[in-house]
């Protein structure tokens, strides 16, 4: 067991944003992640280091403690609860919204939907907050594939450009939320590891408030 600090990072796109933001807040891994498969890096600062994950798998990380702190999505606290979670900063990037949509044109019909998505909990909870009954379908990608084959009436997706719909003759609906990364931290790790938690947190917080 290591007594250093752990950090969970997205992998992905949001990686991609979230490592210049650290290398600002003078965070820099040793090796360059991006190029590599490994999944644990150390950092010049001799008490952090990093794990890179998927999304979906930082709260867990984070909440029970196999990490001190994280970068997830907004749409992941969202779908998945924040419990066991403080979550002190909006970093501000990989902004994008989740949405509601559906083929161009699409009227609906009747007051039961058919809506495909990955995030089930926030879709069943935003057309219950609308009155109506949603069957929701979980998927686990290509949600905008859904429609076209008639699994689903509609689906719940992040849209960043709208390119991805467009390109599948869909077309944005509602917003139902506006997403960007947050940094989280591990309640009992803010209680134990104060000092040099706050520390980190304060040097990120300079550069997105500085922006
Ligand atoms: P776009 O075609 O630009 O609207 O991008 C939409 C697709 O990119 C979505 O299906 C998402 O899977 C992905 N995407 C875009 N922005 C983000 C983000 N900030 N976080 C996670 N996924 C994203």
């Amino acid at each position: 067991m290591s007594d250093k600090l752990t950090m969970a990072l997205t992998k992905g796109r949001i990686l991609k944003e979230t490592l210049p933001l650290l290398a600002r807040a003078g965070i820099v891994p040793v090796e360059d992640v991006l190029s590599s498969r490994k999944l644990i890096f150390n950092t010049n600062h001799r008490d952090l280091r990093l794990i890179i994950i998927r999304g979906t798998d930082v709260p867990t990380y984070v909440r029970l403690g196999a990490a001190d702190l994280g970068v997830v999505g907004k749409d992941i606290l969202l779908e998945q609860g924040a419990e066991g979670l403080y979550e002190p900063l909006d970093l501000g990037i990989a902004r994008c919204r989740l949405m509601t949509a559906g083929p161009v044109g699409w009227k609906g019909s009747g007051a039961r939907i058919r809506v495909a998505s990955k995030f089930a909990n926030i879709t069943k909870r935003y057309f219950a907050e609308q009155g109506m009954h949603a069957d929701v379908i979980k998927l686990y990608g290509a949600m905008e594939l859904a429609p076209l084959m008639d699994l689903a009436d509609l689906i719940v997706d992040i849209v960043d450009t709208g390119g991805t719909l467009r390109a599948n003759g869909m077309e944005p609906l509602e917003e139902i939320a506006s997403i960007s990364s947050r940094l989280v931290v591990n309640k009992a790790a803010m209680r134990m590891q104060y000092a040099p938690l706050q520390e980190i947190i304060n040097q990120i917080t300079e550069v997105v408030e500085g922006g």
